[in-house]
């Protein structure tokens, strides 16, 4: 039954166009007592709900955000009402949020089509060929620091852009970072765009920077699951997952933060295609994610690896799979510190920070444990704004203020790396 549903809502996506979120709620749930919390796990098996966790269930007091179809939603509030559990409605009607984002986006893209990258809107959210034309203009723009490396290939077919950022030399030492990896992130892919224009723009300029790229290459994949994100703007704002389709399954794709070949297919992913944190067939099964792994082994030479979601305001160093600290846990414990008091210096946004597996929950198959297995100690994550007001639809009107803090924390561990080399 449940498969036939899944099936035919796949099959009117597919002849209307766009999955429509109409009546759809964001319930935030706060377990009392772990019986409470063991009662709020219990929904993610409920799979007749098709419940979207935003924020998953970790522990007591941490909030579980979570997107509930219009069909679910009595059932889902009679059983926390039974239950005794505490929740709050953070989204009244998803879809009126998302008419809003794409009114908004239309309005601003009404504008000529910039014709250079300081004509770009970097206050608005742009499609796949706008992201991928900006970073054209930018590499016609600045010859002699900026390049286009195509790693390799989507499930679709799509090239993975890499820029990269240097001032000479061959095979620098190098600070990649990515956005967007997970597609509805839209936030991270956004500030992926305002960093590498500051990029260009603080050269020579800022000398702390100016000093880092005189001795270091910087390396950005802005649309790191670019089938995804083309399937929000086209389908499904809410994908999160690659597009692959999954043999003997109608639901589609994998979660590329599961599929690293770090604790794959322990505790903390599912095996279940249908679920959002569906960890493949295998590790590097998704193309998105090799075409890193290839890259990052054939560079050899990466010092500092920082991989950019949102939401929560949080920023993770290894390990999610295992308890087991990182043997250079006090340093990227304070380095994590002084990064995230330089982002509070700006506009006052407060973030947490710590290890995946203490600061949120356990995962496997992430990307950061498996970088930093490979030998690149400064190994990062961001979970960018916001605390769940808006969760993944952030405006567009946060987007620059999100970009300048985040820079001051990216710049704070780019600067630690150069003054400690290894
Ligand atoms: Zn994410």
């Amino acid at each position: 039954m449940m498969r036939w549903l899944l099936a035919l809502t796949a099959l009117f996506v597919a002849v209307l166009g766009k999955e429509t979120f109409e009546g759809h709620q964001v319930l935030r749930i706060v377990a009392k007592d772990d019986v409470q919390l063991s009662l709020i796990k219990d929904l993610e098996d409920m799979i007749q709900f098709e419940l979207d966790f935003w924020r998953g269930v970790t522990d007591v007091d941490s909030p579980v955000d979570v997107r509930v179809p219009f069909h679910s939603l009595q059932s889902v509030k009679i059983y926390l009402e039974s239950q005794n559990i505490d929740y709050s409605i953070m989204i009244h009607d998803l879809q009126v949020m998302l008419d809003e984002e794409r009114e908004e986006m239309q309005s601003a893209a009404r504008f000529a089509v910039p014709r250079n990258t300081d004509g770009y809107n970097y206050a608005n959210y742009h499609t796949l060929s706008e992201i991928n034309s900006f970073q054209d203009m930018l590499v016609a723009e600045n010859p002699n620091m900026v390049s286009k490396i195509v790693i390799g290939k989507s499930y679709e077919g799509r090239p993975l852009n890499v820029l990269k950022f240097s001032t000479g030399g061959t095979n620098r030492p190098a600070i990649w970072i990515d956005t967007g990896i997970h597609s509805r992130e839209w936030v991270t892919q956004a500030s992926g765009t305002w960093f590498a224009k500051k990029i260009v723009t603080d050269y020579g300029r800022d000398p702390a920077l100016t000093a880092i790229l005189n001795k270091m290459d910087i390396l950005l994949e802005i649309v790191t699951n670019p089938d995804g994100y083309a399937y929000t703007h086209s389908s499904n704002r809410m994908w999160r997952k690659t597009r692959k389709p999954n043999p003997g399954s109608s639901c589609v794709g994998v979660d590329p933060n599961r599929n690293w070949d770090a604790g794959f297919g322990g505790p903390g992913a599912s095996s279940s295609p249908c679920s959002e944190t569906y960890r493949g067939p295998s590790a590097n099964s998704e193309s998105e994610v090799k075409s890193i792994v290839d890259f990052v082994k054939s560079h050899g030479n990466i010092k500092a690896f920082v991989s950019i979601h949102s939401y929560s305001q949080m920023l993770l160093y290894p390990y999610g799979y295992t308890t087991t600290p990182v043997k250079d846990q006090a340093e990227l414990h304070n380095l994590a510190q002084k990064a995230i008091t330089d982002l509070a210096s700006m506009y006052g946004t407060r973030y947490r920070f710590g290890s995946i597996i203490n600061t949120i929950y356990q995962a496997s198959g992430g990307t950061i444990d498996w970088t930093y297995n490979q030998g690149i100690k400064y190994s990062y994550s961001f979970e960018l704004r916001d605390t769940g007001r808006y969760g993944f639809i952030l405006p567009a009107n946060q987007i620059i203020p999100t970009a300048q803090e985040t820079w001051l924390a990216l710049m704070a561990i780019m600067d630690h790396t150069f003054k400690n080399p290894y």
